[in-house]
């Protein structure tokens, strides 16, 4: 089934259009990879996806297993099974990440009609999911990615996608900054969340997270479009030949 639909999306930001009409069509149990050069708009995109207000929409649709998404809140996405990893996550100072987990879990359920989780219910949960990205226990006790290092947030980052099970995750850069062996624990635990129900959406510079991630369709980003979608193989072309090819193909 399709899990979310994007229909010619066109988004601005302080009047000027970055997103130029996005077409994307995502099944369940895919994982789609976005490429492109720094500023095509993948960023932006991911935001929009999610709400982020910064975005102005200006024309097009996206519906996630057929809830029009575009309309609503932030958090309602969220509790409707959007997920998105930030390039730069913040720092929550003076929250804990079990606070934070369960405020956002219950959220969730709370919209759901689904009574919250208990505190013996909720700890269960955080040790399972802790355990699919080896994420240190006192971690999670710390204030929220306050001092955690580069890696440390990253895996945090899966680890909050662990415990929420979105139906589409956007991963938004997130292996910039990661050493290989962190860079495979996180891949790792997108792997492990995979399922025939969900779906992933991978935005990377880097053909190497694709060597643990594995795409079932690459698209190019450039200019605010989608101007060309193929396979894995299209990953290993940009990594041989670079943007040039793309820009000459795709001049004013
Ligand atoms: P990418 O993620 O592909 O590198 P972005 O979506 O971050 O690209 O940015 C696309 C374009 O939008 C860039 O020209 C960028 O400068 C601009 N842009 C993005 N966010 C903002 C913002 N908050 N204010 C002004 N310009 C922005
Ligand atoms: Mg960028
Ligand atoms: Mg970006």
């Amino acid at each position: 089934d399709i899990l979310l639909e994007v229909r010619d999306l066109h988004a601005s930001v302080e009047g000027k259009e970055i997103l130029k009409g996005v077409n994307l069509t995502i099944r369940e149990g895919e994982v789609h990879a976005i490429m492109g050069p720094n500023g095509s708009g993948k960023s932006t995109l991911s935001g929009v996806l999610a709400g982020n207000p910064a975005y102005t929409v200006t024309a097009g649709e996206a519906s996630l297993h057929g809830v029009e998404l575009l309309n609503l809140p932030p958090e309602t996405r969220s509790h409707e099974g959007l997920f998105l990893s930030f390039q730069y996550p913040v720092e929550i100072p003076g929250v804990s990440m079990v606070n934070f987990m369960r405020a956002a879990v219950n959220a969730k359920r709370k919209y759901l009609n689904q009574e919250p989780l208990s505190a013996s219910e909720f700890l269960k949960l955080m040790r399972q999911k802790r355990e699919i990205v080896e994420l240190d226990n006192k971690l999670a006790s710390r204030s929220v990615n306050e001092g955690f290092s580069g890696g440390e947030k990253k895996r945090n980052e899966i680890f909050q996608m662990a415990v929420l099970e979105p139906r589409l995750a956007i991963l938004d850069e997130t292996d910039s900054g990661l050493d290989i062996d962190a860079l495979r624990v996180v891949a790792g635990g997108v792997n492990k969340l995979k399922t025939s129900k969900n779906a992933t959406i991978v935005i990377t510079h880097y053909q190497r997270l694709l060597d643990y991630i594995k795409p079932d369709f690459v698209h190019i980003l450039y200019k605010g479009r989608i101007v060309k979608t193929g396979g894995p193989e299209l990953a290993l072309e940009l990594e041989e030949r670079g943007y040039d090819w793309i820009k000459e193909e795709n001049k004013d």
